[in-house]
């Protein structure tokens, strides 16, 4: 028989493993806008601009007005597992978007990747990256906040680039996600536009005039899902066990053929729960025909100790510790306000 060599065991380097985890997060342009603006978001900023080109392939930029970085931040922010949002001793109590200190570094590692960003104290700074290398800090300009420019995002990886679909489809699910980002913060103003499509604008502003949450939920919905599902909503407001499920719910009569207008939050954070997806669809079961699916945007809010929100790189997953709680709140928060409505069901399911 062949001798095999002995195989030798090396340590990757830097770029090597930030291709690796660039995988996980990073499956179409989609990720990156998802990626981007939660950054934005966590930085504070009232208003946030996304500028694609080719569906996001060949251009993602997102503009912030939030807390911007300061020069020596930068080459950090870019670092695999650095992050000013959690001090590792905490990982059970997670109340910001990020935490894993992963984005930028993996946004790095698939595209080239310039930032500029200006803090009050140390005016503008940007650094680039691209095929890996990490530039110098150079002085910019810039008025306020931060600006992440990702360009031709997996040129360097062929194999991940045949998987893209359309200009079209991958545009479709950037909007989704600028959408359910949108629901999620109300209180701040979004704008897409796509450079290549008609430089067509979508935007969400933010009702200055509002303080109230249900009021600027309402308003943001109405542009979000629509005048349709704002007059045919339901207030949901209920309470259990350290839990708490806010939104709105559609009425019967306004439902949908497929399960495509279920909007789930856990904690501010835009998720595809099969437990949540389970509740909602059993509180309207004795109110829909089977081939019916109800349209809702519901928020639960509860202790960051009670929700696991590091399952999955993406944490589009949860896991709640007494998941037979949340579950029962929602159908029964629902069913009240069914009820309320004229929309009794026929028998009382336990919960
Ligand atoms: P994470 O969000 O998990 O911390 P990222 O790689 O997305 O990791 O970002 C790394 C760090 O860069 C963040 O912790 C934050 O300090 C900084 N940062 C990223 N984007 C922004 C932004 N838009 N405004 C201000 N700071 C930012
Ligand atoms: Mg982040």
């Amino acid at each position: 028989p062949q001798i095999q060599p002995r195989p030798v065991i090396r340590q990757l380097d830097e770029a090597a493993i930030n291709r690796i985890a660039a995988g996980e997060v990073l499956e179409r342009p989609a990720s990156a806008v998802k990626e981007l603006v939660e950054n934005s978001i966590d930085a504070g900023a009232q208003r946030i601009e996304v500028v694609i080109a080719d569906g996001g392939k060949t251009l993602i930029r997102v503009s912030d007005d939030g807390c911007g970085m300061a020069a020596d931040d930068l080459p950090l922010a870019l670092s695999r597992h650095a992050t000013s949002k959690i001090d590792g001793s905490d990982l059970l109590n997670i109340t910001s978007f990020g935490f894993r200190g992963e984005a930028l570094a993996s946004l790095g590692a698939v595209g080239r990747l310039l930032i500029t960003s200006r803090t009050p104290g140390d005016g503008a700074h940007s650094i680039a990256v691209s095929g890996g290398r990490i530039s110098d800090v150079r002085p910019a300009a810039l008025t306020s906040g931060t600006v992440v420019e990702l360009r031709d995002m997996f040129y360097a990886t062929p194999a991940r680039l045949k998987f893209l679909r359309t200009d079209r489809a991958e545009a479709q699910a950037v909007t989704d996600v600028v959408k359910r980002l949108a629901m999620a913060e109300p209180f701040v103003t979004f704008i897409l536009r796509d450079a290549s499509d008609g430089d067509t604008r979508v935007v969400f502003r933010a009702d200055a005039q509002t303080g109230d949450l249900f009021d600027a939920l309402h308003g943001r919905l109405q542009t979000v899902l629509g005048r349709d599902f704002a007059d045919n909503a339901l207030r949901i407001d209920a309470e259990r066990d350290g839990f708490h499920l806010t939104g709105y719910a559609a009425l019967p009569t306004y439902s949908r053929g497929a399960a495509v207008a279920q909007f789930l939050f856990v904690n501010g954070r835009p998720v595809r729960d099969k437990m949540l997806l389970g509740a909602l669809r059993a509180a309207y079961m004795d109110v829909l025909s089977r081939d019916r699916h109800p349209v809702a945007a519901l928020f639960v809010d509860c202790d960051p100790m009670l929700v696991d929100v590091n399952v999955h790189p993406a944490k589009s997953e949860v896991r709640f510790r007494d998941p037979g709680v949340v579950r029962g709140l929602i159908v029964s928060g629902l069913r009240h306000a069914l009820a309320g409505a004229g929309h009794r069901a026929s028998s009382t399911v336990a919960d």
